[in-house]
């Protein structure tokens, strides 16, 4: 680390994070209440349930797009409160379909704590977990907004840097 560095140049020379929620961003929770009939908290208690949860289509692809674009992508999830064994199902879920981000797990109640300016949030449900005091730009999956318009936005965003450098 360079001591020496303002925090500003600091924060200008790492990556841009991308924090990437679970349920109903790349993991199909819906899909699997439909499927069993079971109520959003019976799914939560019944053990072992998120290791049968499908990905949501696309978001394996998207979620390495994004690292392959330099982002650096970390899980931000909130556990169903005080059922630790859906904490360890959780991670089970992402060492299964995602391994490249086990050392990138967050479990908070609270992602207002997450990033800085100029991070990036894609949650399904912005007013759970605090993700309104979330210091960068949430961007809101669902309702229309999919993972292909999540990519074309942050691949914009990625961009500018290599365009400025651009030959006209
Ligand atoms: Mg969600």
């Amino acid at each position: 680390m360079d001591f020496n560095k303002s925090p500003e140049a600091a924060a200008a020379d790492r990556k841009t994070r991308i924090f990437v929620d679970m349920d109903g961003v790349i993991v199909d929770f819906g899909a699997f209440m439909t499927d069993t009939g079971l109520s959003d908290d019976e799914v939560k208690e019944l053990p072992g349930a998120y290791l049968e949860m499908s990905p949501i289509p696309g978001a394996l692809e998207a979620v390495r797009g994004l690292i392959g674009m330099g982002y650096e992508v970390w899980i931000a999830t909130k556990p169903p409160t005080g059922i630790p064994y859906a904490y360890a199902d959780k991670v089970s879920w992402i060492l299964q379909y995602l391994p490249e981000l086990k050392r990138r797990i967050i479990i908070t109640h609270d992602k207002g704590l997450l990033g800085g300016p100029g991070d990036f949030l894609i949650d399904d449900q912005p007013h759970k977990a605090n993700c309104e005091r979330f210091a960068g730009t949430l961007i809101r999956f669902g309702r229309g907004v999919g993972w292909a318009d999540v990519l074309n936005r942050l691949r914009r965003e990625a961009e500018p840097v290599c365009a400025a450098v651009e030959p006209a």
